[in-house]
């Protein structure tokens, strides 16, 4: 599996220390309210579950699958809901956790989806950010890290359901695509 890596981009001690930073502000910045932090399924797994344990203040989790319709490697903006919150939101602080930002098509519908089911807040922290890939208008109100416009996997991500327990982010070898 790691000889399928051309290059780490992220490294497990850099995903942590910034994961650290991001949980403490976040503990900050919630600590007077108690945030439902609604984690995109499957690629924000990691970054959420290591997230949580980063904060120190009450919160809930909550989980939304959603499909993009379109190529593998780039989202159409079609959105199918494959599962939903579990619980009402009404007055809600919702925090989303995404894996990574790139057309911003899924989150800009998953956004105002929520927003219509009249939650307090909502904020979206994005473990990547691809910004310069961008088709909407769409701004994290935090992100780990900006990163090249590059297909990348790992700690999450996924290339056609591979790869999702690297430790780290990575670039994949051209010739994996090619197989
Ligand atoms: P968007 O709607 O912003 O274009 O797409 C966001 C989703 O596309 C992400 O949640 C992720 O599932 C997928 N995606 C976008 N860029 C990458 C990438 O570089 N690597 C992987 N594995 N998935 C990506
Ligand atoms: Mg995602
Ligand atoms: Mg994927």
């Amino acid at each position: 599996m790691e000889n399928d890596i051309k290059e780490i981009l992220i490294s497990k001690e850099e995903l942590d220390q910034k994961i650290t930073e991001l949980g403490a502000i976040l503990s900050e910045e919630y600590k007077d309210t108690k945030p439902l932090m609604v984690c995109v399924l499957k690629g924000a797994i990691l970054f959420m579950s290591d997230l949580i344990r980063k904060m120190n203040i009450p919160l809930e989790v909550d989980f939304m699958a959603v499909s993009s319709y379109g190529a593998s490697t780039e989202s159409s903006g079609v959105v199918r809901i494959l599962k939903d919150l579990d619980r009402t939101v009404e007055g809600r602080d919702l925090i989303i956790v995404e894996d990574i930002i790139d057309s911003g098509l899924t989150l800009s519908y998953l956004v105002d989806l929520l927003n219509r089911r009249n939650v307090k807040s909502i904020k979206i922290v994005t473990l990547l950010d691809k910004p310069h890939r961008r088709k909407v208008d769409l701004k994290p109100d935090l992100s780990g890290f900006v990163i090249p416009d590059e297909f990348v996997v790992g700690y999450g991500l996924d290339y056609a359901e591979e790869y999702r327990n690297l430790p780290f982010i990575g670039v994949l070898k051209p010739e994996v695509y090619q197989k």
